[in-house]
């Protein structure tokens, strides 16, 4: 049988779970486009699903993940799903009510990670002893934070009893993230790479094209293998088969040292949602449009 790289290259969270290194991102997508590549991704090797509630379509890849289950013959233990806590959802009885809204939309009975989406000041650490709760129950695998800076994670740690798994940050050449990727190395937490083409910005690069051009490779496989080269999991966005083909096949070609120092010094810190822009956006909890939160026109054609 061929090996599925998708399947088999995995990381070991800090609990002993194994996560796919590479798995496919669906925010700015509607629920008939997540649909749709959730199952074209699955069908080419994909076994991890990045979603969040945030991003109002939790049914549409629930229907997705259903039926990819079914035609490819596939468990649900073959699966790597996660999802996300919805800031308008922090705190302790919320958290736990949240849960069971997800797992319905995503027709399923447990999550393989779930993250807190953003650290609602006040707030997180209650989440978190919800989220302990739940992880404790078997409802959740694994759980983590997504958008902690270190000093938000480093009083999560004064008050959690269960350490998170994973801090899922934006990370990419543009935006390296330094300080958090160390203390994350330090503490064992597993750092995972949010918008790691930068939303389609680092494409441009002309450096990252030269190097992809010694190697025959794309300047979006480049990107993601030095995330995976770098021991960082990451998860590209594509509503297109032809590209989420393509962002996997960075398993047959290996960047030299030279090539990863120079991209490391592509970082200008540069980001592309900050945290006092989104909680202000997020007051009321109204997730129904994924439309409005795109600052540009989404292009499903092919
Ligand atoms: P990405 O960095 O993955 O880039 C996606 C963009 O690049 C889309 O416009 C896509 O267009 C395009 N693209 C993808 N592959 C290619 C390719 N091979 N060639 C050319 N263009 C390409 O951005 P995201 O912001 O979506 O980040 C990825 C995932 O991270 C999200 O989908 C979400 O799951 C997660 N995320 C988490 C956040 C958090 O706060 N925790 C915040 C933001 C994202 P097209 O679809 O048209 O192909």
């Amino acid at each position: 049988m061929v090996e599925n790289p998708l399947a088999t290259h995995v990381t070991k969270l800090n609990n002993g779970v194994e996560m796919p290194r590479l798995g496919l991102g669906v925010w700015k997508t509607d629920n008939y486009h997540a649909k749709e590549s959730v199952k074209m991704a699955i069908k080419n090797g994909y076994r991890m699903i990045d979603d969040a509630k945030q991003y109002g379509n939790e049914t549409g890849v629930g229907e997705g993940l259903s039926e990819a289950i079914k035609e490819n013959g596939l468990n649900r233990k073959d699966l790597f799903i996660t999802s996300k806590l919805f800031n308008g959802d922090e705190g302790y009885e919320s958290t736990l009510n949240a849960i069971e809204g997800t797992l319905d939309r995503l027709q399923l009975t447990y999550l393989d990670l779930y993250l807190i989406h953003w650290p609602v000041d006040g707030l997180y650490n209650d989440s978190w002893k919800a989220m302990e709760k739940l992880y404790h129950e078997g409802k959740i695998r694994a759980i983590g934070i997504s958008n902690f800076d270190v000093p938000r994670m480093k009083n999560l740690l004064k008050h959690a009893d269960v350490t998170p798994a994973v801090n899922q940050m934006e990370f990419n050449p543009l935006s390296q993230e330094k300080e958090i990727l160390n203390f994350c190395n330090q503490t064992g937490i597993q750092m995972e790479a949010w918008s790691p083409l930068g939303g389609g910005e680092a494409l441009k690069n002309e450096t990252i094209a030269k190097i992809a051009q010694e190697h025959n490779k794309t300047v979006a496989q480049v990107i993601l293998r030095w995330n995976f080269q770098r021991n960082i999991v990451t998860i590209p966005k594509s509503v297109h088969e032809k590209r989420i083909i393509e962002n996997s096949n960075i398993f047959d070609f290996e960047l030299s040292d030279k090539d990863i120092e120079i991209i490391n010094s592509l970082d200008k810190d540069k980001h592309s949602i900050t945290y006092d822009d989104f909680i202000w956006h997020n007051p009321d909890g109204d997730v129904d449009s994924v439309e409005k939160w795109s600052d540009s026109p989404i292009n499903y054609q092919v």
